[in-house]
């Protein structure tokens, strides 16, 4: 009998390819095992609604448990892999169990990197990533009064909202000169930092944090500067590390994530990488390798990588779009920009549309509380169409007409 698909990692990207495999009529087994005790479930939520108590964990499941009996998807929670057996082409479990494949998925995502300051560990210090990261942080929230985030990104900057709203004093503690420094222009960053000051949320930037202190938890943040901040709350939002090392110790490509090819294949033809985890050719990026962190990549990751296991391989070309809801305003983000890339922002009544270019060619649209104007960027990306920064500065171009070839 045929070992069918095996899956290491049953988060957002591994459970897309099981249920997309299965969508394409796949017919012999697949495995999904994942480290974690919950059925596959969204990230999302876990900064949005889920921490600010307007979802439950069931809101978080991907599907309820009688989806995987009814389409056969035989997955395995709590269960760890800690090798791949390439040559017997089979994976090994920490239980001691292993378990053969035909094909072998690395969906593994990324894990929080870590700040490396004394203190770091203390009871009130917290990170976010799992759903009992989020279950420790609400439980937390309730009696906190002062809280320090470390890191304007996306995590930071969600929570820092959640906080503000729940009438929190909260200090955002960012090492550059500016919020989401890497995935946004100037403009989109200095309208995030007004909204969020206007919010009472207070930004310190270029800020090193050396030290978190406090007798029985955390209770004071020391900077390099000298300075320090009170706060018995302390959100680390620094970025993530690629799950890479299954990859890495079975003599696979790996630098940043696992290296694929434009199919999604890494250098053994029965190893694909998918998700956060895998670092693959983007025409995004001008033919560059790119690894993308986000719900969109994982899910049309999957949904490629199941088309050419059922004998149907085309090249993953889907367009980049990310979405971040901070306090009132929904962030969303078409293309993949390089932080040189320039900036063009359009008149706009309300909210914000921000063009990116690099070489004269349009690379991304960042929009603020504008989502017709993003579908349309997402349509104008996705068929490689461009505008000049002049017609992208002027609000009579229709962006609609552009992007429906009208
Ligand atoms: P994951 O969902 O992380 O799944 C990987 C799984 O593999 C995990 O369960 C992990 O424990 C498991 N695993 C790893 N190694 C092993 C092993 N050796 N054995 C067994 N299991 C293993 N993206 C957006 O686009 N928009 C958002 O608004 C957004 N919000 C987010 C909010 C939060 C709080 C977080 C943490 C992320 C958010 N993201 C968002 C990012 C998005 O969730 C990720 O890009 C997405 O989950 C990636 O999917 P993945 O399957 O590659 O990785
Ligand atoms: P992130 O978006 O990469 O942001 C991390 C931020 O922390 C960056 O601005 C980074 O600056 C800064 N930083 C790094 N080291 C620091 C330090 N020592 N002190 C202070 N600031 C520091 O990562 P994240 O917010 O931690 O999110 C983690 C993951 O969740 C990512 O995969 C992210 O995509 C995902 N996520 C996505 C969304 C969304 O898309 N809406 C929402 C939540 C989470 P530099 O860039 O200069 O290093």
């Amino acid at each position: 009998m045929s070992a069918g698909v095996v899956v290491v990692g049953a988060g957002q990207a591994g459970f897309q390819l099981a249920a997309s495999l299965r969508e394409a009529g796949y017919a012999d087994p697949i495995t999904l095992l994942g480290d974690e005790p919950d059925l596959p479930y969204q990230r999302p939520p876990l900064s949005k609604a889920y921490l600010a108590g307007k979802t439950d964990a069931s809101g978080l499941e991907l599907r309820p448990a009688a989806y995987f009996s009814d389409h056969r998807i035989h997955h395995r929670p709590s269960v760890r892999i800690d090798a791949i057996d390439r040559a017997a082409r089979r994976v090994l479990c920490a239980d001691g169990t292993a378990v053969a494949y035909d094909h072998l998925v690395l969906a593994t995502g990324a894990r929080n990197r870590a700040l490396p300051v004394p203190g770091a560990d203390l009871a009130g210090v917290f990170q976010l990533r799992g759903r009992a990261d989020a279950d420790g942080l609400k439980a937390a929230l309730v009696d906190a009064r002062s809280v320090a985030v470390v890191g304007a990104g996306f995590i930071g900057l969600e929570f820092a909202g959640i906080c503000a709203a729940r009438g929190l004093s909260v200090t955002v503690l960012e090492s550059a000169e500016r919020p989401m420094a890497r995935a946004v222009s100037a403009e989109t960053a200095s309208f995030f930092t007004r909204a969020h000051g206007n919010a009472g949320i207070r930004f310190l930037f270029g800020a090193g944090v050396t030290a978190i202190e406090g007798e029985k938890g955390a209770e004071t943040v020391r900077l390099r500067d000298g300075s320090s901040l009170a706060a018995d709350l302390v959100l680390v939002g620094i970025g993530v590390i690629p799950n890479q090392a299954l990859a890495e110790a079975a003599g696979l490509a790996v630098g940043d994530g696992v290296h694929v090819d434009a199919f999604l294949a890494t250098d053994d033809p029965a190893v694909s990488a998918i998700g956060d985890c895998a670092r693959a050719p983007s025409r995004f990026a001008d033919g560059a390798s790119v690894r993308i962190e986000s719900v969109q990549n994982a899910l049309d990751q999957g949904r490629c990588l199941a088309a050419r296991l059922v004998g149907r391989p085309a090249a993953y070309d889907a367009v980049p779009w990310f979405w971040s809801d901070q306090g009132p305003h929904k962030l969303q983000i078409a293309g993949l920009s390089a932080p040189s890339d320039a900036a063009v922002a359009r008149p706009v009544a309300s909210g914000l549309c921000v063009f990116r270019f690099r070489e004269g060619r349009l690379s991304a649209v960042e929009t603020v509380d504008r989502p017709g104007d993003h579908m349309a960027a997402r349509r104008i990306l996705a068929q490689g169409r461009t505008l000049s920064p002049t017609a992208a500065a002027d609000p009579a171009h229709d962006l609609k007409a552009l992007a429906t070839g009208r």
